[in-house]
């Protein structure tokens, strides 16, 4: 007789998220309503409704911290302060406003939405929610926080803040990524029942900064609450104003939440780059277009799966020719790189190398790719 299999101690995916009723619905939304009113923080891309800029604000704010992207939306509204102006911008002068924030297909994909404006739409950035999704670059949620924040449509966001808040809401005991259909359900239910409310006393200013609504300011107090108060490690929830309603708190288990199913694994990459210099200037390469960070400027190196330096030494200058200058750490998304510089002193240029000479204040100038950069930032330190 076959013995039964034990029962799973686990939920499934499909059992996860019990929908909250309507009147809970509507407390959270007029609770995160009142707080954002008080709590929200003054940003610079909260003083316009204009869609180019929020969609700027959006993009520069995937992967990368409040404080870095400030002066960079900033500098960048300045250059090119409308569609018109970026989709005409040549490529070189868009990577030098972008150096340094990484994950460089965003501004190659900023770039080819402001042609499809200019192209599709005459110039004026697209109101429907379809419309705004089909650009390039564009995701559910990106296209949610724009519909949302500059025109107040009843459009959701998710993203990892939203999530981690909902997750803990509802006390999800699965990860959050396997349910995320359902997650995306709760945040619309939240932005439509937010949408039905009467604005409120602020009205569509605050504090200087402005809302189209309250659609956009559901959206933008969810993303807030997940980034001020309900952070990853440590929830604040004496401080939240969802804690009466917060099964995660009722539980005791907020910081637990939410639970993932596996880490993602680190690979580490080793590369060995080459200090190559004639009197007061380096020899540097373009990446080719077709390549990650294409268009960037860099010093010439190479990849050593084994992280050792090449026994044949680097592009014919034999080990012992080289002198060891400094190592540099970069991680971008999986992958920890860590680049080791050597230098060579020579009277001319290395054929088949590509590239040019260019002294460290003309390299400065360039769009540098981030692990050069950080030793580009050495050199001039220390005048190697
Ligand atoms: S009560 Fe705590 S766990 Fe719940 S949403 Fe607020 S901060 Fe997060």
């Amino acid at each position: 007789m076959s013995r039964a299999s034990p029962p799973s101690r686990r939920p499934s995916p499909a059992a996860a998220v019990t929908p909250p009723p309507a009147p809970r619905v509507r407390a959270w939304a007029r609770a995160l309503l009142a707080w954002f009113a008080v709590a929200a923080r003054d940003l610079p891309w909260r003083h316009t409704l204009d869609p180019y800029s929020v969609h700027l604000s959006e993009i520069m704010l995937q992967q990368t911290q409040v404080k870095t992207v400030i002066p960079y939306w900033e500098r960048w509204l300045q250059s090119l302060p409308t569609v018109g102006h970026l989709a005409g911008a040549p490529p070189d002068r868009l990577i030098k406003l972008w150096e340094g924030l990484g994950y460089y297909t965003r501004v190659r994909n900023l770039q080819r939405a402001a042609c499809v404006i200019q192209a599709e739409h005459g110039g004026v950035f697209p109101q429907a929610y379809e419309a705004i999704l089909a650009l390039p670059g564009i995701g559910r949620y990106t296209a949610g926080a724009i519909a949302s924040i500059a025109f107040n449509k009843p459009y959701p966001v998710l993203d990892g803040n939203v999530s981690r808040v909902l997750a803990r809401l509802l006390a999800l005991r699965v990860d959050p990524r396997t349910v995320s259909e359902e997650l995306w359900t709760v945040a619309a239910r939240l932005v439509a029942t937010a949408g039905r409310l009467p604005a409120g006393a602020a009205g569509r200013e605050q504090k200087g900064m402005v809302f189209s609504g309250n659609c956009s300011r559901l959206n933008q107090s969810l993303m807030e609450l997940g980034a001020l108060v309900c952070t990853p490690h440590h929830p604040q929830c004496g401080v939240c104003p969802l804690a009466g309603s917060c099964a995660a708190r009722a539980l005791g288990c907020a910081a637990e939440l939410p639970v993932r199913d596996r880490k993602t694994t680190l690979t580490r990459r080793f590369f060995f780059g080459l200090l190559l210099v004639c009197e007061d200037k380096y020899w540097v390469r373009e990446r080719p277009a077709g390549q990650v960070n294409a268009g960037f400027w860099e010093f010439p190196n190479i990849e050593a799966l084994d992280g050792e330096l090449p026994t044949n030494g680097l592009f014919g200058f034999p080990a012992r020719e080289l002198d060891r200058v400094g190592q540099v750490r970069h991680s971008i998304t999986r992958y920890q790189n860590t680049v080791t510089f050597y230098r060579a002193a020579v009277s001319q240029v290395v054929p088949g190398l590509g590239g040019r000479w260019c002294t460290l204040s003309e390299l400065s100038q360039l769009p540098v790719a981030t692990a050069h950069r950080k030793m580009l930032a050495q050199l001039r330190e220390s005048g190697i």
